[in-house]
């Protein structure tokens, strides 16, 4: 049975139904359906205001005011009782509206005749877009029932206003005003940057309406040629992108063979076979896959489901002949392409030299998609709830990925401000590329070895662009998190060679294999565990499964023959540990040699400092240690017990505070004193004010990310090592949480160069 309230409502939604189906102007409908609702409702007055930007309502519509007074009333969020409704998000009455402290009069509405008060919150998403009112002239009490009934028909208004044609209403009235209709949504950031230009909406997914086959052989057929059609075009699609070879290119093939899968293909004939429509057959073949792959807590299949979904979806639109439409944005110089999820193949359908943003309802941190776009500087937001339904091809969008913010018909100061930043940017780029040909040098010539670290292959670019001194952090488990399957000996000495090769005679760092907690091996299957970033993680895996770590030893060893090999071992807890890696590489030396095969002109065995308790052993380590290198990522988080993934603890802790900056020192005193080469390859390094300390500290070589080179370098340039060192020592007896403040008075104060 039905509440009372669902009932009455009901009645009151058909005529507003009536309203919405017939062929009035939005203006018209609203009034009208204003008007139902104040008759229907017993209502003196009603009225509609509608959010049109971050911080505004606007009356859109109204019954029994004074004369016209659309477009009249404005009131900001928080202002009124109509504001405080929006702002809260909650319905409010008042049988005395006047006497309310919320109240606010507004002489344009000629409210004075009203009493009582009954706002209720229009939203989408659980965002508010507008109010719904009635007002009576009598004292009036509204009953639970008559709120809910607004409150039910409230919903329903919420979706006429964000319909097609009330869009399309609010985009003219943009025009002829010059103003913007709503705002800026926060959302989550998967890569940074600023970008600007017309929304290009992705959209793919149909619901599928005819689910049975009139005759099977005829439906076989479609989906045959749209399959071969499909197949074809990636195929060229995949050739003629020049995405510069490495992972992306590994993820794309992935994806090209997930479309070509027998197995999954074979699914979708068989439920053709059984009487399906190809559009319903393709739908049932991935709502299988759904169900068997949704449940796992393996996060590596559930991203898979992305890439099946986008398989599904690309498929559909070549049944449909959609995906011939797709040109429609080729004349657009920037785009911003929205869509629900995407598959990294979707992006190559853009020119994306034009693509200033992206931005994905469903993303997550590790989508292949996220990926790719990163590698192209590409901003991405995520998790905006409604924002793919939301926003219209060819509205303006401006994308903030360092502040996580979406805006959608920015104002034209906003456009202006965003303009601004892009330029500053790129003036910013374009200064420090100039860097490039200058040394790391400090203003009192102590000269500061700068490397880079790689994961992506992309990342080789930097090499050239940065003139770096080498690569500190080469992160070996990036390729292999992007393959499907192991890689062989051969196709990692592809890899690591193409780096030697890249790096000419600077220096190279490969890591082992440093997988488990957050880097998942598709091909493994994980067990969970309590504690991942404490489990079975990075060196402890390699040393259990020694054939992994005897078999990428041997692809470094080939890789840098004639050369000098560096090879470093991730997360380290205890001398042993070490003593094993390294005996296994040196066994594997031994193997090549007698083999006959080349080998390395030398070879340096070296540990990543990550976990504090080998701090305690240092002195014994360096005695074995050829080099060390500090990753201040998971020392910090293992020294603080403090999730480095974890958003809620991101500002709890500071590693410039005088516990981690006191045990930063310690290390590399130690390192000096036994004359054992020492970097830091954590996100410290990365950092110029960070990294300032570190020079401050004692420590000489440092390893950032390709993006942050320059910034670090022009730090470098810009700071006198001595009189940074007696800061930075001074600094150390503070007692404060974070010393960051100060340092960054300090670097103003000098003309450091932090940026
Ligand atoms: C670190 O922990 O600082 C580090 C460089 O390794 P990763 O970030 O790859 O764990
Ligand atoms: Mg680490």
């Amino acid at each position: 049975m039905q509440s009372p309230a669902i009932n009455q409502a009901m009645d009151i939604l058909k005529l507003i139904r009536q309203v919405t189906e017939g062929q009035d102007d939005v203006p018209v409908k609203l009034a009208k359906i204003i008007r139902i609702i104040a008759e229907q409702m017993k209502a003196d007055a009603a009225a509609c205001y509608v959010a049109v930007d971050d911080s505004y309502l606007e009356l859109f519509a109204s019954y029994g005011f004074n004369g016209d007074v659309t477009h009249k009333v404005t009131l900001r969020y928080g202002e009124g009782l109509v504001g405080e409704v929006a702002k809260n998000n909650r319905s409010l009455s008042a049988t005395d509206a006047w006497a309310h402290p919320k109240f606010s009069y507004k002489p344009e509405l000629g409210e004075e005749e009203y009493k009582s008060f009954l706002g209720v919150p229009l939203t989408r998403w659980s965002r508010s877009i507008g109010v719904l009112t009635l007002q009576n002239k009598e004292v009036h009490e509204y009953s639970r029932l008559e709120t809910d009934i607004l409150e039910t028909i409230a919903m329903v208004l919420s979706e006429v206003l964000v319909s097609e044609e009330m869009t399309e209403y609010k985009k003219t009235l943009i025009k002829e005003r010059g103003i913007a209709t709503r705002e800026r949504i926060k959302g989550l950031s998967l890569s940074k940057g600023y970008g600007i230009g017309n929304a290009v909406v992705h959209r793919r997914r149909q619901s599928v309406t005819k689910i049975f086959a009139e005759d099977k052989e005829k439906e076989l057929q479609r989906l045959e040629t749209a399959h071969r059609q499909m197949n074809e075009d990636l195929d060229k699609k995949f050739t003629s992108t020049k995405l510069g070879i490495g992972e992306h290119v590994d993820i794309l093939d992935a994806y090209r063979m997930f479309a070509k899968d027998k197995g999954w293909y074979k699914k979708i004939e068989d439920n053709v076979k059984s009487g399906l429509t190809a559009e319903a057959a393709v739908e049932r073949a991935y709502e299988d896959m759904w169900n068997r792959l949704s449940g796992t807590n393996d996060s590596y299949l559930k991203e898979r489901l992305h890439d099946l979904r986008d398989v599904a979806d690309r498929l559909q639109s070549y049944l449909s002949g959609d995906f011939k439409n797709r040109d429609e944005v080729k004349n657009w110089k920037d785009i911003v392409v929205v869509a629900q999820t995407m598959g990294p193949a979707d992006l190559m359908d853009y020119d994306y030299h034009k693509i200033r943003g992206l931005i994905i309802e469903d993303g997550t941190p590790t989508m292949h998609v996220a990926i790719v776009a990163k590698a192209l500087s590409i901003p991405v937001i995520a998790k905006i709830k409604g924002i793919f339904e939301e926003i219209k091809t060819g509205e303006l969008i401006a994308v903030d990925g360092n502040d996580s913010y979406v805006y959608i018909n920015p104002l034209p100061a906003v456009q202006e401000k965003f303009k601004a930043k892009i330029a500053e940017k790129e003036k910013l780029q374009a200064r420090l590329a100039e860097l490039k040909k200058l040394p790391a040098k400090t203003l009192d010539g102590v000269r500061i070895g700068l490397y880079i670290n790689v994961g992506l292959a992309f990342d080789f670019d930097y090499i050239e662009a940065t003139n770096c001194d080498g690569i500190g952090l080469y992160r070996t488990e990036i390729p292999f998190m992007a393959s499907d399957v192991m890689p062989n000996v051969e196709q990692q000495m592809a890899y690591y060679k193409e780096l030697m090769d890249r790096a000419g005679n600077k220096k190279v760092i490969f890591r082992s294999l440093d997988v488990g907690s957050d880097k998942l091996l598709p091909y493994w299957s994980n067990m969970s565990e309590e504690n991942p970033a404490i489990g079975w993680r990075s060196i402890r895996i390699t040393l259990d499964r020694r054939a992994i770590l005897r078999k990428q030893v041997r692809a470094f060893l080939r890789a840098a023959e004639g050369k000098e090999l560096n090879v470093m071992f991730p997360m380290i807890s205890d001398l042993s540990e070490f003593e094993e890696a390294k005996e296994t590489l040196l066994i594997e030396l031994e193997k090549e040699k007698r083999r006959g095969g080349a080998v390395p002109s030398k070879v340096n065995v070296g540990l990543m400092i990550e976990v504090p308790s080998v701090v305690f052993q240092l002195e014994d380590i360096l005695k074995q240690a050829d080099f060390i290198s500090i990753g201040t990522n998971d020392l910090a988080q293992f020294t603080f017990a403090c999730d480095r993934g974890n958003p809620r603890l991101t500002e709890r802790y500071d590693v410039l505070s005088s516990p981690f900056l006191k045990l930063m020192g310690e290390i590399v005193a130690k390192a000096d004193a036994a004359g054992v080469y020492c970097s830091v390859c954590g996100e410290m390094a990365s950092n110029p004010i960070e990294a300032m300390a570190l020079i401050g500290l004692g420590y000489r070589n440092l390893s950032s990310s390709g993006a942050s080179y320059g910034r670090v370098k022009s730090m470098i340039r810009s700071v006198n090592v001595e009189e940074v060192s007696d800061y930075v020592k001074s600094l150390l007896k503070s007692q404060k949480r974070t010393l960051r403040p100060q340092l960054m008075a300090y670097a103003y104060d000098h003309g450091i160069e932090i940026y």
